[in-house]
């Protein structure tokens, strides 16, 4: 079967990613579940089962390249945000990876697939999952979580190099809870998403892949798990709660510019996310639409 390019799947339609990700899985001998706005590949094997969401923020990009960065010439977010996780979980598949994928439409938009998806499929294909991984975080080598994971997931995930860091919203805040199975999300190398700076670094999305590969080599052992609160929730809503003039305040101080293949802030020429003139870091996750990371 046909291999995707990262290029490719950035300009794709979500409603095609969703159709391609169904073909793939039934292809490569997984069972599939479908619905409006989730597929799910799912083997008898599975232990760990990754989530991405195929939903961007945004128009179609014009996919740019520098060096080993994408970008979006044309102003329309790159939307790394989440198509390299949707790179990613292709990559795992074409490998017949013994893993449980699931691809999620409408995270944007507070998680319509996810919501979706505890709707209609049982706790019983989730019975023999240890651990979910959502690939749809900024940066490299970091893991968040949304609800309190056990020390043994930790341990696990920390021992092929991620670091814990801080997050707000992804289809696992829903997922997670809901089937009572720990969850994180790792990163896979996009930077400033729902911005038109956004840009995805190409080694860091390859490196996540290989870090993957390993993980489903030697999968954690399903551990007893009662999720803890969801503070996040909270925080997100208050994000959301900004109004109008607030938000177009945010959208003004948006003080970067794209240099280089890195943003940085046009007062102190800092990189933007060291930059210490002035918080340009919440500038850009505000004012760039988004909070989720
Ligand atoms: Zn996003
Ligand atoms: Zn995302």
């Amino acid at each position: 079967m046909v291999k995707f390019k990262i290029e490719e799947i950035l300009v794709m339609d979500e409603r095609r990613l969703l159709n391609i990700a169904i073909g793939m899985l039934d292809y490569y001998g997984y069972e599939v579940m479908m619905g409006s706005d989730f597929t799910i590949g799912y083997r008898e094997d599975a232990q760990l089962c990754f989530v991405a969401h195929v939903d961007k923020v945004g128009g179609i990009p014009q996919v740019k390249k520098s060096g080993i960065f994408l970008y979006s010439a044309n102003g329309e977010p790159l939307g790394g945000d989440d198509r390299a996780g949707v790179w990613i979980m292709f990559e795992l598949i074409r490998k017949k990876s013994p893993a449980m994928f699931i691809f999620t439409n409408g995270e944007e938009c507070g998680g319509i697939g996810a919501k979706e998806i505890i709707n209609t499929i049982p706790q019983e294909i989730f019975k023999d999952i240890s651990l979910m991984i959502e690939l749809d975080r900024q940066g490299s080598l970091e893991y968040v979580y949304y609800h309190s994971i056990p020390k043994e997931v930790k341990k696990y995930i920390e021992s092929f190099g991620f670091k814990e860091d801080f997050g707000t919203f992804s289809d696992i805040s829903i997922l997670s809870p809901y089937y009572k199975i720990p969850a994180v999300n790792l990163s896979v190398g996009y930077s400033h998403q729902h911005s038109r700076y956004e840009y995805l670094n190409i080694p860091v999305m390859k490196d996540t892949l290989s870090r993957c590969k390993k993980m489903i080599k030697k999968p954690l052992p399903k551990v007893e798990y009662t999720p803890g609160e969801d503070y996040e929730w909270e925080y997100y809503e208050d994000i959301y709660g900004l109004s109008d003039d607030e938000l177009a305040l945010l959208e003004n101080k948006n003080a970067i510019a794209w240099l280089y293949g890195e943003p940085y802030c046009i007062e102190c020429g800092e990189p933007a996310f060291s930059c210490s003139c002035g918080n340009i870091d919440n500038i850009l996750e505000e004012g760039g639409y988004g909070i989720h990371t």
